[in-house]
């Protein structure tokens, strides 16, 4: 796990220059599995359909491999690179700024524009998935960016930045002669910590989330939630005490004492908190 958690890094490093993947393939499956749980039954009526009735083949169909749709497609479709996450500055916290000042959308709201966050986009493909007048290929795109920008919003690292690109430029030291960087290890290595695949870690945080915590966790919109996302990696992602910035000869940071602990259990409430909100957008949009 760990091994395929590192060479995912650097394919992430070398691939995506700019912030990355946000959680990987498990990390966004888990969430989407944990949705699953909360859905009405017409929503997943819903969500079963739009499944059924996509040919797209960049993933797999099921719902698991879906929530990483909005990833394979940016490989092919560089213009939507900036809607995964909202670079909020760790020295001058402004989600406006990171936002590009929350542009309107265009219509179709795959149309962009580019230059937007992925604040602005779930908002702008949550609005159209809510709308029956919603052509039925746009509705699939506007599913499957939903499905997949609830799970970025929920990466700590793709609400913040230390103008490393999001944690991209921070080698850490994992031991040995294993290194990852900070963002990667956001992505996979705090996930594969808690548990062998994406169903069994689903399964695991769903029996731990109590009706009070998901009422709570009901409350707010796309903009607080990023900036909750933001808290975490101030006050968890970043604790590794990086100096801001991206150079090539960083040294390797190393992991300070009890950070894996800390960081498996922010990610492992991270994911919980995702999985209840991509429920609640779209129990909203198909009820
Ligand atoms: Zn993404």
């Amino acid at each position: 796990m760990l091994r395929f958690a590192v060479r995912a890094g650097l394919i992430a490093l070398v691939a995506m220059p700019t912030s990355a993947l946000a959680w990987g393939r498990t990390g966004h499956a888990v969430v989407a599995e944990i949705a699953r749980g909360y859905l009405t039954p017409k929503a997943a009526a819903a969500v079963d359909a739009l499944l059924a009735s996509d040919p797209d083949v960049l993933t797999e169909r099921d719902l698991g491999s879906r929530a990483s749709w909005a990833d394979a497609y940016r490989r092919d479709h560089r213009e939507t690179s900036e809607w995964h996450f909202a670079d909020v500055e760790l020295d001058h916290p402004d989600l406006a700024e990171a936002c590009f000042g929350f542009p309107a959308s265009a219509t179709p709201a795959s149309a962009g524009p580019a230059k937007d966050c992925v604040v602005g986009r779930l908002d702008a493909f949550e609005r159209e998935l809510s709308d029956p007048r919603t052509d039925a290929a746009e509705r699939l795109l506007a599913f499957k960016f939903v499905l997949h920008f609830v799970g970025d919003l929920h990466q700590p690292l793709h609400a913040a930045d230390n103008q490393d690109k999001g944690g991209n430029c921070v080698p850490l030291a994992l031991g040995g002669s294993r290194t990852v960087n900070l963002h990667s290890y956001w992505d996979g290595v705090v996930v594969d910590a808690l548990g062998p695949d994406a169903k069994t870690i689903a399964a695991s945080l769903s029996a731990k989330i109590t009706p009070s915590q998901r009422k709570a966790w009901e409350k707010g919109d796309a903009r607080s939630w990023a900036m909750e996302s933001f808290a975490v990696a101030k006050s968890t992602a970043y604790a590794v005490g990086s100096a801001p910035g991206c150079s090539n000869d960083k040294a390797p940071v190393a992991l300070p004492e009890g950070y894996a602990e800390r960081a498996n259990a922010a990610a492992a409430l991270q994911l919980q908190k995702a999985g209840v909100r991509l429920a609640l957008e779209l129990n909203r949009a198909f009820n």
